[in-house]
């Protein structure tokens, strides 16, 4: 397995005044594989999106690394080399119309970034390539003449699609791409991202709300509340054996006539809304919610491990220093 991206301690913080700040993305570190589907899970607001476009650069980080094949993306770059982030890295957004200008033809979008970078030597070359692109997708031709407004949800998706693949890049952050699509139309847009990732060899960051949605395409899933990173592990591991009480009630969560989640846990209701980003709680950020909250967990943060190979977990239940409470409450259960 090769790193394509090893993230360090990110956090993006948006200040709102001197004092305050809105710690949306507040100190993760995974890595993604070359080739694989890793998907980033959370309730909204959590700041699957920041993160998704911080490690895009789209925004700037307040602290930490993101190395893109050993190259920290954040760190200090000529235009040329920027240049050549922007082509590696792309991204395709959860509101497919508001990100498609609404005033230029789908050829013309599809072709900005072959104009950008300079992939096409002439008028011909880049006709042909735009072509090709929307043949990918799954349109035609003459559909490059027409506007975004003349096509469906689905349509639309496609489309930016193809834009984010003009550039060949080889690495894709798809920020909810089916959440507003009709369920039907859905499986294909996933299906038409899985073969594209097969025959080009890409690697994604596929966000979501829920872990139903990044089941069937993740090899491996993260899962975020509150700016951190509470789980990380493969989707098999993840499903099976959730760690933390978070994804273990984001699981239980799922409707039982899905058959491949384990019902032999108990339902976990978490009560209560996300508390605030510009305030989080002390120690856990989950605490203020976790049905198995110790004393420890509003003075400690819990510091990221990885418990068992390859898969990670913030929570004090699996520090042997200050799981005794857990374990004694447990006893006189
Ligand atoms: Fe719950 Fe404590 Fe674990 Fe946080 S650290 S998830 S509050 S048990
Ligand atoms: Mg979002």
């Amino acid at each position: 397995r090769e790193k394509l991206l090893e993230i360090k301690d990110l956090k993006k913080h948006f200040p709102m005044d001197s004092k305050t700040a809105l710690k949306a993305v507040d100190g993760i570190s995974f890595d993604i594989y070359r080739g694989e589907t890793f998907g980033l899970v959370g309730e909204s607001g959590c700041g699957k999106s920041t993160a998704g476009r911080t490690i895009l650069r789209l925004y700037e980080a307040s602290n930490g690394e993101v190395d893109f094949q050993g190259d920290d993306v954040h760190g200090k770059k000529s235009s040329k080399e920027l240049k050549k982030f922007n082509r590696s890295m792309q991204m395709i957004f959860q509101d497919p119309y508001a990100s498609l200008n609404p005033r230029m033809t789908v050829k013309d979008i599809i072709a900005e970034g072959i104009d950008i970078h300079g992939l096409a030597k002439s008028k011909q070359e880049r006709l042909k390539r735009v072509n090709e692109l929307l043949e990918t997708v799954g349109l035609n031709q003459e559909h490059g003449n027409r506007y975004p407004h003349e096509f469906s949800g689905g349509q639309r998706q496609r489309i930016g699609i193809a834009r984010a693949l003009a550039v060949d890049p080889e690495f894709i952050v798809a920020d909810e791409p089916i959440s507003a699509l009709d369920v039907s139309i859905q499986a294909q847009v996933v299906n038409l991202l899985k073969k594209l990732q097969e025959e080009r060899g890409l690697t994604y960051l596929f966000i979501a709300h829920d872990l139903s949605m990044v089941k069937h395409i993740s090899d491996r899933v993260g899962v975020m509340y509150l700016g951190k990173m509470a789980e990380v592990a493969s989707s098999d591991d993840l499903y099976h054996e959730p760690l933390h009480p978070y994804t273990q009630a984001l699981l239980s969560a799922i409707p039982i006539s899905d058959p491949e989640v384990e019902r032999s846990r108990e339902r976990i209701v978490i009560e209560g809304d996300v508390p605030s980003p510009i305030a989080p709680p002390t120690g856990c950020r989950f605490r203020t919610r976790c049905p198995l909250a110790m004393d420890v967990c509003a003075k400690v943060e819990p510091e990221w491990q990885e418990y068992t190979k390859d898969h990670w977990v913030a929570c004090h239940l699996y520090n042997e220093n200050y799981n005794d409470e857990h374990k004694a409450r447990e006893a006189v259960q």
